[in-house]
């Protein structure tokens, strides 16, 4: 079991979910963040906390297409444990569908 971060996230990346890991299992990207699906220890504590509602348990159905980008870029990109700035424009892009496309596999 693990925890998904999924497009809600794309050029959001607000991190408020990073801060309260207590595995420090996030990796960040240029626009996005992933959770490594084998050190989530499924606690849930990040759910709540990301204000684009991006985190969603494994069990969801909006997870599925999402948790093979998780583990691959949780393999190439750096862990982060400290929220940073978010994108000046991280609320226009809040909640805005067909986002995908816009996914940069850059490390942030
Ligand atoms: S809080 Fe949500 S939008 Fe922000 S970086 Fe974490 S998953 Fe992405
Ligand atoms: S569910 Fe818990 S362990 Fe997994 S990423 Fe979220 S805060 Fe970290």
């Amino acid at each position: 079991m693990t925890y998904v971060v999924t497009e809600n996230c794309i050029k959001c990346k607000y991190m408020d979910c990073v801060e309260v890991c207590p595995v420090d299992c996030f990796y960040v990207g240029e626009n996005f963040l992933v959770i490594h699906p084998d050190e989530c220890i499924d606690c849930g504590v990040c759910e709540p906390e990301c204000p684009a509602e991006a985190i969603v348990p494994d069990s969801d159905d909006k997870a599925t297409e999402w948790l093979e980008v998780n583990r691959t870029y949780a393999g190439q990109w750096p862990n982060i444990t400290r929220k940073g700035e978010p994108p000046a424009d991280a609320d226009d892009w809040k909640g805005k569908p067909g986002k995908k496309d816009l996914l940069s596999p850059n490390p942030g």
